[in-house]
């Protein structure tokens, strides 16, 4: 069976700027990105930096805006990984660049993206198709772009030392599961798409944590679901607890995985509602059936009399 490769962020997906070797955190690298390279933010426009759920949330505990506001200001809408699960990326300015960038540099440089993070090493899960990704091989890749001078520059170091220094474990902790769920959706490819209301709340979990958290506090969420008093204030207090929660919620709606208890009252409600609907339904088609029958003995006496 084919080898299903799965890269996770990169701002470059053209496999020509990929240099054809697999690297480890040990391998070393040549690279370094400072305003003193001639092509200082080069690579700051036309680009696609898809946003993941925790960089919306640094981005805008920054910014100081409302998940709103800032997705309104700052984003525009996009199919994440060529899925039919939808997020969001920075909405370039006019000329194409980002907003954030200036002659001087990043504006958001300590909260900056994941995906400014990661660049220019990508990360790779190879796994059998059909399998959950378990066992899945990792390695990184480096794409090499044209324009990007920083492979000229002398210094070295191993891609856990680079890594270390763009803060991309943190992001790699905040990112995978939110990943998962969207390679998750990618390795079913299209054979059934995702309902209207799962693209909704896929949405809603990925972008809008302030939506989400009134979804659970002020809906009936708390009727169906059984969630203890401890996550309760947990999630209440702290976005990144409740980021964390929306995923466990997405994987039970989305992919069926038992990560949140339906209520027992809630089941049994819901059973005695398929009962009776079904009761309904039978007693509809027993209704049906015996005036079939009606007007068959009807007109078996009318072609009788006829003779
Ligand atoms: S967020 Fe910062 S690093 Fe990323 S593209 Fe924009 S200016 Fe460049
Ligand atoms: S060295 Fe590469 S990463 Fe750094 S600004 Fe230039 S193009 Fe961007």
């Amino acid at each position: 069976m084919a080898d299903k490769p799965t890269t996770m962020f990169g701002k470059d997906k053209n496999p020509s700027n990929i240099i054809p070797t697999k690297y480890t955190l040990d391998s070393k690298i040549k690279f370094r990105c400072h305003p003193g390279v001639s092509c200082f933010t080069a690579c700051c426009g036309n680009i696609d930096i898809i946003l993941t759920p925790f960089d919306i949330l640094r981005l805008r505990k920054l910014l100081n805006l409302s998940s709103d506001e800032f997705l309104l200001r700052f984003t525009t809408p996009v199919f994440v990984e060529k899925t039919d699960m939808p997020g969001v990326k920075i909405h370039l300015d006019e000329n194409g660049r980002c907003p954030f960038v200036t002659d001087e540099g990043c504006t958001i440089y300590e909260e900056r993206p994941s995906a400014c993070r990661y660049y220019p090493i990508g990360m790779a899960n190879f796994h059998q198709a059909g399998d959950d990704g378990c066992d899945a091989e990792k390695f990184f890749f480096v794409v090499k772009e044209e324009h990007c001078k920083g492979h000229e520059e002398d210094k070295s170091w191993t891609i856990r030392e680079w890594r270390a220094d763009q803060g991309v474990d943190l992001c790699d902790d905040m990112n995978n599961e939110w990943m998962q769920l969207v390679m998750r959706r990618k390795s079913y490819g299209f054979q059934a798409n995702l309902s209207e209301a799962g693209q909704k709340m896929f949405f809603m979990v990925s972008t809008n944590l302030e939506k989400f958290k009134s979804f659970i506090f002020d809906s009936s969420f708390l009727d169906t679901y059984e969630v203890d008093d401890e996550t309760l204030a947990k999630i209440k207090n702290d976005d990144i607890a409740l980021m964390f929660f929306g995923f466990k919620y997405l994987a039970g709606s989305l992919f069926g995985a038992k990560t949140l208890k339906i209520k027992d009252e809630k089941i049994t409600a819901q059973v005695a509602k398929m009962k009776t609907s079904q009761g309904d339904r039978e007693q509809e088609a027993e209704k049906v059936y015996k005036e079939l029958i009606a007007d068959r003995d009807a007109l078996t006496k009318q072609l009788h009399k006829a003779k």
